[in-house]
């Protein structure tokens, strides 16, 4: 058969087959890795992505007959291990995708692969504190904990001790929880929809997502003002969980399964009733969307959920084009540095969050399109720490180089992660939600 080089139709994915006993057959699992692996050597066009794809090329040039069957099969976990699960080489660079004959989906073999791990020797201590983001929400926002614990997260004795019991490197920036939680003291406006026609549905429900709730919760406040001053009548979701994106960058596919059966059915409902559904968080949005609907792909409920997920800017990029957004700004925002997030971009949609915010007279917005190297828990770790400041130093020479009034990007951590690369001189640092309602002046 000839193959031919890149692919004439757009890239489907297909569904995540992980409830099939032989996703979890390691040979299997090997046969596959070996078969994409030294598709990528022939290939290459991975090499600046990541860390996962410099390492497999330096595996097989460094070994002795500069092919792959001269490493090490139990090396090819090293890659698995560097592959933070951004989807990048999948969106924006793979001309193999499906249905391309060669069938690669680089990201989801990297999971799979996880997921055999996960499920053949568990996860440490530190990755399954790290991705139990809301037990330990949950634990650290509470009054007088909270305080203890971002005192602790500031003292390099207390960070010493942490790295070396658990492994999450001392210099990390940890964001501070509060206990002041989001979803206690929010007052989204109900009432009626201004104005229900258009493109997307006129009323508002708000998963708040773990990190909005424990660590940033005037992302929220944010979020639900600019909605109320666009009288969007909003709810909050009664009962929510994680969305389980931590936990399948784990490989831990029974976690994001309880998490499912959890939010699913709370937010289809909401889906029917007509709600969109908004989160502020990149990674939690493309769960819904993507992630989800590819592990469940024949169920209504998770379809119906992901019909109904919108990524905040998108949503009110929709309102404008229906003549249904405010304009009233009273506030320039100057010049705004902004990083959009991989999980953003692998959304596939636009840059909506530039297109709003270059509404706002008097901004100008320079973007930036490249991994921050942070991800959601990788960058925590004491053994990925200098890689993931390695992988955003570009990110970081580019928004400092700016000049900027402000810092901004969708993805919370990925903002504090790009000020902990530009240093002490870095500006304010502000999420698009932030900006947005200070340009309305709310
Ligand atoms: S998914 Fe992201 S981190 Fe993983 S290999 Fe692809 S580009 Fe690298
Ligand atoms: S993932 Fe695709 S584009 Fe990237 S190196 Fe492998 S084959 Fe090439
Ligand atoms: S940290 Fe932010 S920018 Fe980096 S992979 Fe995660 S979502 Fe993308």
């Amino acid at each position: 058969m000839t193959v031919r080089e890149g692919n004439l139709e757009p890239p489907k994915r297909h569904p995540l087959d992980w409830r099939n006993p032989e996703f979890y057959d390691e040979a299997r699992l090997f046969e596959e890795l070996h078969r994409v692996y030294d598709v990528c050597h022939g290939c290459r066009r991975c090499f600046n992505l990541c860390n996962a794809f410099p390492h497999l090329f330096d595996l097989i040039d460094e070994g002795p007959s500069g092919e792959l069957d001269g490493v090490e099969k139990s090396r090819y976990w090293e890659v698995v291990d560097q592959c933070y699960l951004c989807d990048m080489c999948f969106m924006t660079k793979c001309p193999y995708v499906p249905p391309h004959p060669l069938n690669i989906d680089f990201p989801h073999l990297m999971l799979r692969a996880k997921g055999v791990k996960f499920k053949k020797s568990g996860a440490s201590l530190r990755d399954r504190l790290l991705t139990s983001t809301d037990a330990v929400g949950k634990l650290a926002s509470i009054p007088v904990v909270a305080q203890i614990v971002n005192t602790a997260n500031r003292m390099p004795l207390a960070r010493a001790l942490m790295e070396k019991a658990i492994g999450v490197h001392r210099e990390r920036e940890l964001p501070p929880y509060t206990s002041r939680k989001f979803r206690a003291a929010a007052k989204p406006q109900s009432g009626t929809a201004a104005g229900s026609a258009g493109a997307c549905p006129g009323k508002v429900a708000l998963f708040a997502t773990c990190y909005i709730n424990c660590n940033e919760p005037e992302i929220g406040h944010d979020l639900l003002a600019v909605l109320g001053h666009n009288h969007i009548p909003t709810v909050l979701i009664e009962d929510e969980v994680c969305c389980g994106m931590p936990k399948l960058e784990l490989g831990d596919f029974a976690a994001v399964a309880r998490n499912k059966e959890r939010n699913i059915p709370v937010l289809a409902k909401l889906a029917r009733e007509g709600y969109a559904i908004l989160t502020a968080v990149p990674s939690c949005t493309l769960m819904f969307k993507q992630e989800l609907p590819l592990m469940y792909p024949d169920d209504p409920d998770a379809a119906a959920v992901a019909e109904a997920m919108y990524d905040p800017f998108e949503y009110l990029l929709l309102r404008h084009r229906d003549g249904l957004l405010e304009t009233d700004f009273k506030n320039e925002l100057g010049r705004v540095a902004y990083h959009v997030p991989c999980h953003l971009r692998v959304q596939n949609m636009g840059h909506k969050t530039r297109d709003v915010l270059k509404l706002v007279p008097g901004t100008e917005v320079q973007m930036v399109e490249r991994c921050s190297g942070h991800d959601g828990t990788w960058g925590v770790k004491k053994e990925y720490f200098e890689t993931s400041m390695k992988i955003g130093r570009p990110v970081f020479r580019q928004m400092g180089e700016a000049k900027a009034d402000y810092i901004s990007s969708d993805c919370a951590i990925a903002g504090r992660q790009i000020c902990q690369g530009i240093g002490v001189e870095a500006p304010t640092k502000a999420h698009p939600l932030t900006l947005l309602r200070k340009a309305y002046g709310l």
